[in-house]
């Protein structure tokens, strides 16, 4: 039905403004002319200057005049026609000079026998009509015209409508999930969503409520857009798309119009999927650290607001599932992500090595690519590239090849796509040295290791040395067992020797040479030990006492605090640093002692991490039990 009806309410859509223009084109051309009509009704009239005109008088070739205000016309003698014109005419007509009354005139014409005949001037009905109504039939045909282009969301003049882009299943350029790799965990969760989709009365059956909006989160480039682009090709379900930024226009209160519009006109069609593309450029937090300090913005907030009432306003077992993408999750207001709106959220990360190969794989199929390449080695090679810059890599080495007249793309085309683009990435995303990369998998191991070694750490899920939240270089992914309401001293400081980690292993093994890397894990220690100080009195010198009153922002759903009150001496101030001091030392020592230890299996698993990027639970617990049999009593 939608299929259907698109093509022709666009052809129709297509030639309406044609049409009106060229309508009013004529109307424009005509009502120019119109003063010179009569004149092309009433030829053949000569022209002639008045002087002439009086000659002819004079001659004896008139035989009668009509004299009006303007203009004076004369018709001539049958037998004298025409006389020296090339133009045969019966009749002549000059312009009377303005503000000249000729007293000669009326004698020579009485004298001469001339027939004279005044005229009334009163415009022919048609042409005053024609005159007055014209004008007002225009006017009428514009707005007309200006109405339908507003109301049909025409080009020149929408303003309010949406300009949601509808994708559908017969589209060309469609995308399936076969065209995205590496990316698998959020695919297996998209999945379920087409499922929902299609067979929506599966999920129903037993009282479940299908979610209403699924939120991409990810980095830059590394398929959110695709992804959503390949749910609506397996869905089978009309799909309208629309970036944040395009809700965001000139006009106040338009944004929140196009909101409106574009929900209504998704309900028309459900099941369907409404995808929201850089989410962040509209759901920016409305409380955020200046917010109601320096002006507002006003029509973003209108949008957003607008934007969160219509999300609440349908339900989805209709059908009308929502996406969304960012790459800036943390700047969206809390009000997009509560249940009911955006409540799930699907992380699309940065691929590790696997990953990369399966993406480049994809991108390989659309060119010609000799025998010998190896895409492991181009995906070794990538540490860090999303699918984008993969996709990039491709392409590049294709026209490479083409440049040199190759039959395929070879090895060398690839990696001197690799060079290209990595030169231009340098500014956007790191790409790791080799020598960096031992150094981040050394600094995850050790944050992993700690954890393992503890008593109170949450279980190590995975080690990465990928690149995937912004900032940082690795990641140590814990998770944990229990949500816990309360933490224990001992289980407080594990938390800050598993921080610790990342640094005491560098410092172990490149002999005190120490890096960057640790600053952020730094920075929560340090505020984490600060906090058991001043927040939880668990200092012995200090006792129990609470030190430091928070000052809180102006807005009770913003958790910024501005600073902190003080309530205490200069005396107390330098104790708690001192105490602060001594529990990260303390801690950090005891983690060096654990990772010194067990230095072996630290080599290890950083060598294979190495090697494969990424390291889950089990292949993590396999190397230590291999390298480690029997295994060592976790020291506390
Ligand atoms: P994002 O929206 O996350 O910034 P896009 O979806 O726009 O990224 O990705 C840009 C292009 O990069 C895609 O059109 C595709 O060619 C390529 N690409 C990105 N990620 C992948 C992936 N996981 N698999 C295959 N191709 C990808
Ligand atoms: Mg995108
Ligand atoms: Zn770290």
């Amino acid at each position: 039905m939608l299929r259907d009806s698109i093509p022709l309410r666009d052809k129709i859509r297509r030639w309406l403004p044609a049409v009106l223009q060229t309508v009013i084109t004529v109307g424009l051309v005509l009502l120019l002319w119109l003063p010179f009509l009569p004149l092309l009704q009433s030829s053949p009239v000569q022209q002639v200057s008045y002087s002439e005109l009086l000659q002819a008088i004079r001659d004896g070739r008139v035989q009668a005049v009509q004299i009006s205000s303007g203009e004076i016309r004369a018709l001539l003698r049958p037998d004298q026609a025409s006389k020296g014109r090339n133009v045969p005419a019966h009749a002549m007509s000059a312009t009377r000079p303005p503000d000249l009354y000729d007293p000669e005139l009326l004698p020579l014409l009485r004298n001469k026998g001339v027939e004279v005949v005044g005229k009334i001037e009163t415009p022919s009905l048609w042409r005053s009509l024609l005159v007055s109504a014209l004008p007002m039939l225009l006017l009428i045909g514009f707005w007309t015209w200006v109405i339908r282009k507003m109301g049909r969301g025409g080009e020149a003049l929408q303003f309010g409508r949406n300009r949601a882009k509808i994708y559908n299943r017969t589209q060309r350029e469609k995308a399936t999930f076969s065209d995205v790799a590496g990316v698998d965990e959020s695919r297996a969760e998209l999945v379920e969503i087409v499922d929902f989709l299609r067979n929506p009365e599966k999920y129903q059956r037993l009282g479940g409520r299908i979610p209403k909006g699924v939120l991409l989160v990810g980095p830059p480039g590394t398929g959110k857009t695709l992804l959503a682009r390949a749910v609506a090709g397996e869905a089978e379900v009309p799909f309208f798309s629309i970036s944040g930024s395009e809700f965001i226009e000139l006009f106040v209160g338009v944004g929140a119009a196009r909101v409106r519009d574009l929900f209504d006109e998704a309900k028309k069609h459900a099941p369907c999927i409404v995808f929201i593309d850089e989410l962040d450029a509209i759901g920016k937090s409305r409380a955020g650290v200046l917010a109601g300090v320096v002006g507002g913005h006003d029509e973003r907030e209108q949008t957003l607001n607008q934007l969160l009432v219509e999300m609440d306003g349908f339900d989805s077992s209709k059908g009308v599932i929502i996406m969304a993408a960012t790459n800036r999750p943390e700047v969206l207001d809390p009000a997009l992500l509560r249940p009911g709106r955006f409540d799930r959220q699907v992380v699309v990360d940065r691929p590790d090595l696997a990953g990369r190969e399966a993406i480049l794989r994809v991108h390989a199929r659309k060119i010609k690519l000799a025998d010998a390449v190896d895409l492991h080695v181009i995906a070794a090679r990538t540490p860090g590239m999303v699918g984008a810059d993969l996709a990039n890599i491709v392409n590049e080495a294709a026209l490479l090849a083409a440049r040199r007249g190759a039959a395929a793309v070879e090895m060398r085309d690839l990696e001197e796509a690799i060079d290209r683009v990595t030169l231009g990435l340098e500014k956007r995303t790191r790409v790791m040295t080799p020598a960096e990369k031992e150094r981040v998998a050394y600094h995850e191991t050790g944050h992993a290791l700690t954890a393992l070694s503890v008593k109170h750490a949450d279980p190590v899920h995975r080690i990465t040395i990928i690149p995937r939240s912004i900032g940082a270089l690795g990641a140590t992914l814990q998770l944990p067992t229990t949500e816990k309401y309360l933490l224990t001293k001992p289980e407080l400081e594990d938390r800050v020797a598993v921080m610790l980690g990342g640094r005491a292993a560098e410092d172990i093994i490149y002999n005190g040479v120490i890096s960057t890397g640790a600053h952020n894990d730094l920075e929560r220690a340090t505020e984490m030990a600060r906090q058991m100080v001043m927040r939880y009195g668990m200092s012995e010198r200090l006792g129990n006492q609470v030190f430091g009153k928070p000052m809180m922002g102006q807005y009770l759903e913003s958790t910024m605090s501005f600073g902190e009150q003080r309530n205490f001496s200069e005396h107390t101030a330098e104790r708690i640093d001192e105490e602060v001091a001594q529990l990260i030392e303390r801690t950090y020592q005891r983690v060096k002692d654990i990772l010194s230890h067990r230095r072996g299996v630290l080599e290890r698993i950083t060598v294979e991490l190495q090697k494969r990027e990424t390291i889950d639970r089990e292949e993590l617990e396999k190397i230590v039990s291999e390298t480690e049999s029997p295994p060592r009593p976790a020291a506390a």
